[in-house]
């Protein structure tokens, strides 16, 4: 007997699952309710539609429910909404936009009911110029509030991954832009010091950034809003996104008696199936578990969605398939900036307790000869026990969202730092270098970890004292006369064998350069040369610089040392060039 399955929810996930089972059962009845007007859209495209990057609005749209019946043999049904479910009878309620309502039995359910944008409990947050942004008809809201009002200022409340690429596309539509985030930094999979260089970014580009600041209410202002601040300030603006987060769309689930878990979100196991052996669930809406730390997570990205949904179908169609855990990986266009992250960040790993070390390193795309190189910074976290790769977080411009899925693919196959030594990786001049920025990093941890070298970070510094410990600059003259750390005495790198007598050896010596290369190198002659305790620091100064730079709201910082635009990281003094001594 042919199964009957029924799917809530008609794009990522669910869209997924119902090909999937097609291509598994080809007489399967399949059911796909959406209570939208469109299924299997381009969530991920919207905020690029708003910035008239994608010009056509049909591109939004993957599928028709008729061209996905035609293709599929699936019936869909947009515009109703499942609004009980009876899993005694094995049934669901179905409203039609029009409010009727009527029944439908399954033999298999698969939820994918995604999530939703918060709005949060503010004066305002309703008004006509307020909105979010989840739908193409939020998507088309905004396109046509800002076509027919002709804004000039633009709000964004949340500097999340949406609040960012809003950020961008109105930006690029001439808007002047404000951002207010309540966290100290944007991005949260990011660790704030990896955030610094996107700040420094985006306020290049002439964006406000108010920081650890929420907005207190949204009040009309003549023909503007007014926009209240937890700092007492207030901003006025022509519209206001709000895109502080979404939470998962689990109350149908929650009704009907499916145990959820952390943050609402519906439980399943490895399978996808809920607490109800007949009843699926996949996409933002679900439970995680975090590959990194085991723990149960909130992820709601569009990669896992997809791969749920395989499963959930693969599972129903009886193929034995399961989900191994969710590693957040992830990236984001931020103005003319790649950031990326994947597994986990630092304030996971702390709330896990899990120890761990870092590096930092700063590599150019490719080889940096060649026209076009620029430079990305990753900072990678990895088990202190074993230097199993735990974490990895990039910014910069080109080639990032390469180095991000390598990364990602290294973390997913258990491998250690040492491991990212020996990947060998396709190179030529316009691709890479030969020793590519993943090779680079691992360098840098392994030495870490078999105690070659011993690093100090950005957050140490402020810990030396000089009275106790040597802070050796080994930059060139003139780059020390341009700024350095509080203390340090300079010995440039090349002339640092002539001068060894100048140190004292029984003092900790805390070396440091512009990106950490030619302190290692020096570190490397002082340990050589009886001094027994040297520590390089990671990232350098720059890193240093750009995450201790003093900033205002609404101007960009200026640090000689911080590219702010892709042209600036190509043209960066190249004083580190010739990578061989790692
Ligand atoms: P959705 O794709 O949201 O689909 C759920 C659908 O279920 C919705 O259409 C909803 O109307 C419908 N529904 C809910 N309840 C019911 C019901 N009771 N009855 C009938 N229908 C119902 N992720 C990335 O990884 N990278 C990105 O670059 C990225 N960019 C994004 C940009 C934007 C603007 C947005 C909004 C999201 C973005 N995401 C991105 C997230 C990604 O879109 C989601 O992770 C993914 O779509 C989740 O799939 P899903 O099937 O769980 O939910």
């Amino acid at each position: 007997m042919s199964k009957k399955v029924l799917i809530v929810g008609g794009v990522a996930g669910g869209a997924t699952a119902a090909a999937r089972l097609r291509r598994l059962d080809e007489n399967a009845q399949i059911i796909m309710f959406e209570k939208g007007e469109y299924i299997s859209f381009a969530n991920c495209g919207l905020p690029y539609y708003i910035g008239d990057v994608i010009e056509d609005r049909d591109e939004l749209t993957l599928q028709t429910p008729e061209s996905f019946h035609k293709r599929f043999n699936v019936d869909v049904r947009v515009r109703s909404e499942v609004i009980a479910i009876d899993r005694r009878q094995k049934k669901v309620t179905v409203r039609q936009n029009t409010g009727n309502t009527y029944e439908e039995s399954y033999d298999y359910l698969i939820l994918s009911p995604g999530a939703e944008p918060v709005v949060p409990p503010i004066e305002g947050a309703r008004l006509d110029a307020v909105f979010t942004l989840r739908s193409i008809p939020d998507t088309f809201r905004i396109k046509a509030y800002v076509e027919e009002n002709n804004p000039k200022r633009a709000a964004v409340v949340g500097g999340g991954y949406i609040g960012i690429e809003m950020a961008d596309n109105l930006t690029k539509l001439g808007l002047e832009v404000s951002i207010i985030e309540l966290s100290d930094h944007v991005i949260q999979p990011l660790d704030a010091d990896m955030a610094a260089e996107v700040h420094q970014h985006i306020r290049s580009k002439g964006v406000h950034l108010y920081l650890s600041k929420g907005v207190t209410a949204i009040k009309p202002s003549g023909t503007a809003y007014a926009l209240e601040l937890s700092s007492g300030e207030s901003l006025l603006t022509d519209m206001v996104i709000l895109a502080v987060g979404v939470r998962p769309e689990s109350g149908l689930a929650r009704d009907s008696g499916l145990e959820t878990g952390i943050r609402g979100c519906i439980k399943t196991d490895t399978h996808m199936r809920t607490s109800d052996p007949a009843i699926y669930a996949v996409g933002d809406a679900v439970e995680v578990t975090d590959f990194i730390t085991g723990r149960k997570a909130f992820v709601p990205l569009a990669s896992p969605a997809n791969k749920q949904g395989r499963i959930a179908a693969d599972n129903i169609a009886g193929l034995d398939s399961t989900y191994g855990g969710t590693q957040g990986t992830a990236i984001l266009k931020a103005f003319d900036m790649t950031v990326a992250v994947t597994g986990s960040n630092e304030r996971t790993l702390k709330d896990s307790e899990i120890t761990y070390l870092k590096s930092y390193t700063f590599s150019a795309s490719n080889a940096s000869y060649y026209p076009g190189a620029t430079y990305m910074t990753i900072k990678l976290l990895f088990a202190e026990a074993t230097g199993k790769i735990l974490g990895a977080q990039l910014t910069g411009y080109n080639g990032v969202d390469k180095r991000a899925d390598i990364l990602a693919t290294a973390i997913r196959a258990g491998m250690t730092v040492k491991d990212l030594t020996e990947i060998e990786l396709a190179y030529a001049p316009p691709f890479g270098s030969a020793k590519d920025p993943v090779n680079i990093a691992g360098y840098v941890a392994s030495n870490v970890l078999s105690g070659l070298t011993r690093l100090f970070h950005w957050h140490d510094v402020a810990g030396i004292k000089p009275m106790d410990a040597t802070l050796l600059d080994v930059r060139t003259k003139s780059e020390f006369k341009k700024g350095t750390l509080e203390g340090a005495v300079n010995i440039p790198l090349d002339d640092l064998r002539s001068r060894l007598n100048e140190l004292d050896p029984t003092k900790p010596v805390y070396v440091f350069c512009q990106v950490g290369l030619r302190g290692y190198v020096a570190s490397r002659i002082l340990e050589q040369n009886g001094f027994k305790e040297v520590y390089n620091l990671s990232g350098g100064y720059r890193f240093y610089k750009m995450v201790t730079a003093k900033i205002t709201p609404g101007k960009p910082a200026g640090s000689d040392s911080i590219p702010k635009t892709e042209e600036d990281a190509r043209s960066m003094a190249l004083s580190e060039k010739g990578t061989d001594g790692l």
